[in-house]
């Protein structure tokens, strides 16, 4: 891998996609668009292709794995408990920080903001939305994308697997797995287009309306940024402290090497022998403990990325100028949770799933294409960032989980 020459990385692919089309989008213009955006409209058809078998497949496999032993249901429960709090933390420095700068309002990005409002949904009481989750049919709500319909039945279907006796488990356990990992492919080999995806969809945003849509890119990605920074460095330090008595400066010098490993791949699943190493090298973990918190904290706690889902979806809705009420903010919230367990721990995933959380609000239509295209194109470097917080908060979750169990953690830094 590291011996592969620059240009088959694929960030460097994605920044010579886009300095292309910037390049392609100035010089050719509007007369440019019809010739090359189709390569950004196609890109995102594949992407919307994968979404729902990849949830269906990452779900039940993911839900089934855990099993259904009874020993396992105190750690399972902490665990999921530390999950929940900390993505949901996470996700409120999002909506905050949106709130705050409201990086989208005004902002023109492919002409985005000229375009009708769509009709956006919203329950109007926690009951409804509750009513509105449970699928009357699951085919119908898989044909209609109403991913937390799909969620949701995945999940109980799952935990109904795991507490098959041991033949059928395993029969459908692996079934759901194999289909999984072919999923798992097919979305590698969709991601491989990106970088011609991202220069059809960046020589249409620029040769449409020139620059002015970078601005608010600019603002985006700082929104963005700024956002993750907090939970990095405020509120999961602050999480080390109150609920696991560690020093925090000690927990991020013992985990440097899988965060490094993290920026570089953007992928928590391939981080994940880096991290359990100095989760249990390092940080002080034992075995039974990491084993059991971090590959599946790998695939469904990621808090930067249900940060970046919030985050996003609103910023998308600030520059079509749609008002999200209290009600569609809170389904934001509770998608974005849901789309990040169910979000794969590979490069790019996020982006892959926040259609998800777009249509849980019913955020749809070419207008919204062109916007998430653009975030797509810059998407790489927030990519990078989210993923070593992802790999970060899983690593703080066996600490703190260690501790509560009596195990000594983070008492001195490694070398
Ligand atoms: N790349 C991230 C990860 O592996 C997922 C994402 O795209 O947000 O953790």
């Amino acid at each position: 891998m590291s011996q592969d020459a620059w240009y088959r990385k694929l960030h460097w692919q994605i920044l010579i996609a886009m300095t292309a089309g910037v390049i392609a989008g100035l010089v050719g213009g509007p007369a440019i668009v019809p010739k090359v955006g189709w390569l950004g409209t196609l890109f995102i058809a594949l992407l919307r292709m994968i979404i729902v078998p990849l949830i269906i497949t990452s779900i039940i496999s993911g839900v089934a794995s855990i099993g259904g032993g009874r020993d396992l249901g105190r750690m399972f429960g902490k665990t999921l408990g530390y999950y929940v709090l900390t993505s949901a933390l996470a996700i409120l420095a999002g909506l905050l920080a949106v709130n705050i700068i409201k990086p989208g309002v005004g902002a023109n990005i492919g002409g985005a903001a000229k375009v009708d409002l769509p009709d956006l949904s919203a329950p109007n009481s926690p009951v409804e939305l509750l009513l509105d989750i449970v699928p009357r049919n699951f085919f119908e709500a898989a044909v209609e994308s109403k991913m937390l319909s799909i969620i949701f039945f995945c999940i109980l279907f799952g935990v109904a697997i795991a507490n098959l006796p041991e033949e059928p488990r395993t029969f459908l356990f692996k079934l759901f797995d194999t289909a999984f990992q072919a999923m798992m492919k097919l979305t590698a080999g969709v991601i491989m287009f990106l970088p011609l995806g991202v220069f059809g969809l960046i020589t249409r945003l620029v040769g449409e309306s020139g620059f002015a849509s970078f601005k608010a890119l600019g603002m985006y990605m700082v929104t963005i940024a700024v956002s993750l920074t907090v939970h990095l460095f405020v509120t999961l330090p602050l999480v080390l402290i109150l609920l696991g008595r560690i020093k925090p400066q000690i927990h991020f010098r013992n985990m440097m090497d899988a965060l490094l490993m993290a920026f570089s791949t953007s992928s928590s699943a391939a981080t994940l022998p880096v991290t359990i190493s100095n989760v249990e090298k390092k940080v002080g973990v034992s075995n039974r403990i990491s084993a059991f918190v971090l590959p599946m904290g790998a695939t469904v706690n990621m808090d930067g990325t249900a940060l970046y889902e919030c985050a996003g979806v609103l910023f998308i809705a600030q520059v079509l100028g749609a008002e999200l009420n209290f009600g569609a903010q809170l389904v934001v919230v509770l998608t974005a949770l849901l789309a990040s367990i169910g979000a794969a721990a590979v490069p790019s995933a996020g982006l892959v799933v926040i259609f998800i959380v777009l249509e849980s609000v019913n955020l749809r239509g070419p207008e919204v294409d062109v916007i998430v295209g653009a975030m797509l194109a810059v998407d790489r470097p927030l990519d990078m960032y989210r993923t070593a917080i992802n790999v970060f908060s899983d690593s703080c979750g066996a600490a703190i989980i260690a501790k509560s169990e009596g195990e000594d953690v983070d008492t001195v830094v490694v070398a």
